[in-house]
């Protein structure tokens, strides 16, 4: 996200005309962008598009049916009809081109692909300010993908790259421009024909399927006698650039994360004899999508992610532990945005509700809930006996992306605050951190112990 301060105005009104008639354009100029309080009217008419956008997700089917996809659409046309010269209008008109666009793909249909790339350009033409143009000249990118026109989807993204160079596109860009210059090579031509000898795989992402630089950090070597071991695919959140939250002496989350992790890992392996692989063993940066991948390839039976909470006021603290849902309570929905990070906050109201889209199978969150409740009893029942007054905050869901694409029983465990000044200070300890991954791969080993009596 290329964060700007808004100019909106005539995009407003040109969202609202393109909204109702979709085809003269009057480009007027407006005041401001404003930004409504939070209970103002146009608030509600947007919470309202919302709520209807997390049930369709959560009745998701293979086959979309395309009137309730369009009657979704609606309600956010209604918010830029109505509120014009909001902030929530410019959202809206992002989300109308994701919704199209997500639609267009699923059913294969250029009409409303081509909805889609029309609300992306109006936003970037219109609002050359607006803090999500890197994602929409992304999106534009991805249509042109879709279209297998690689020529034009490079220049989006060289421009891309050109013009929000500080964006959190920036790396997500690089990659795809490197795969584009495969498939470039591979296809000269850059017209379209019918027999196109080449194929993108994923559809619905640029993503590339294979991560090439994935090399997991750490891992037990692979043999056939251990094959039957069971897994754990250990995942220190952030890291690099991101990172994660940071307490009021300075305490890095990514830092607490990394050493907690590694001592898991470590306990997992020595004590209980179990498989594991770190998504990262030192300080670097690793993109949310690539650490469910690194699970999925390794073929992992769970997938543990650890982090450390924040939030505004100092007095919280506690040991909570998330498995992937839509979000119990707005604490938890606001833990999940944060731990997302700038990649789906941008997109808050699109992306990250995606993520109900695919609540892959009722077995690994039922899983995935077992394991939460497991680890969590555990880890304060463990820590409140050697400390005084750990909270329990218990087990929560919660809409976080990088539970969302793994097939294996997955959770995310929030060790403590380290905005609250006791527990910064008992992060930052070593002993208070081996005491953590004590109890977290003691959780672990009960779960697996339950699952797979045999070991
Ligand atoms: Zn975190």
């Amino acid at each position: 996200m290329a964060r700007q301060t808004f100019v909106m105005g005539r995009l407003g009104k040109v969202l609202q005309i393109a909204a109702v008639v979709c085809l003269m354009i009057v480009w007027l100029p407006g005041p401001a962008l404003s930004k409504p309080s939070a209970a103002s009217p146009a608030n509600s008419l947007y919470d309202n598009a919302k709520k209807a956008y997390y049930q369709l997700l959560e009745n998701a089917q293979r086959v979309p049916n395309r009137d309730d996809w369009v009657s979704v659409i609606r309600l956010f046309e209604k918010v830029l009809v109505t509120y014009p010269q909001t902030e929530l209008a410019y959202k809206a008109a992002f989300t109308v081109g994701r919704l199209y666009q997500k639609l267009g793909k699923k059913l294969d249909s250029e009409s409303d692909l081509r909805e889609a790339g029309r609300y992306y350009s109006l936003l970037l033409k219109e609002y050359p300010e607006g803090h999500l143009n890197d994602d929409s000249l992304f999106h534009l990118a991805d249509l042109d993908m879709y279209r297998k026109d690689y020529q034009g989807a490079r220049e989006r993204l060289q421009s891309l790259l050109k013009m929000y160079p500080e964006g959190d596109r920036v790396e997500a860009s690089r990659k795809e421009l490197k795969r584009l210059v495969r498939l470039l090579t591979k296809a000269p031509t850059t017209e379209k024909t019918p027999n196109d000898p080449v194929e993108v795989s994923n559809k619905d992402s640029l993503t590339p399927e294979k991560p090439e630089n994935l090399v997991p950090a750490l891992e037990t070597v692979e043999t056939e006698k251990n094959k039957h071991v069971p897994l754990v695919v250990v995942d220190a959140g952030h890291g690099g650039k991101d990172h994660g939250a940071i307490g009021h002496h300075g305490l890095k989350e990514k830092e607490v994360n990394l050493n907690i992790s590694k001592e898991v890992a470590a306990i997992l392996t020595k004590r209980y004899k179990f498989r594991v692989v770190l998504t990262r063993d030192d300080d670097r940066f690793i993109e949310l999508a690539d650490r469910g991948k690194i699970a999925n390839q390794k073929n992992a039976d769970l997938f543990v992610s650890i982090h450390a909470n924040a939030a505004p006021h100092k007095a919280a603290q506690g040991i909570e532990t998330y498995y992937l849902g839509s979000g119990s309570t707005e604490q938890a929905r606001e833990t999940a945005a944060r731990e997302n990070g700038n990649l789906i906050y941008s997109v808050a109201d699109d992306e990250v509700q995606q993520i109900l889209a695919s609540l892959i199978s009722t077995t690994k969150i039922n899983d995935s809930s077992r394991l939460a409740s497991k680890v969590q009893k555990i880890l304060h029942g463990n820590m409140v006996k050697r400390y005084r007054d750990v909270h329990d905050l218990g087990v929560k869901e919660g809409p976080f992306f990088v539970l969302h694409d793994t097939n294996m029983p997955s959770i995310l465990v929030e060790v403590g605050f380290v905005t609250n000044q006791r527990e910064e200070k008992r992060l930052g300890s070593k002993a208070y951190q081996k005491a953590l991954a004590e109890a977290i791969a003691h959780g672990i080993y009960e779960f697996l112990k339950e699952k797979a009596p045999s070991i």
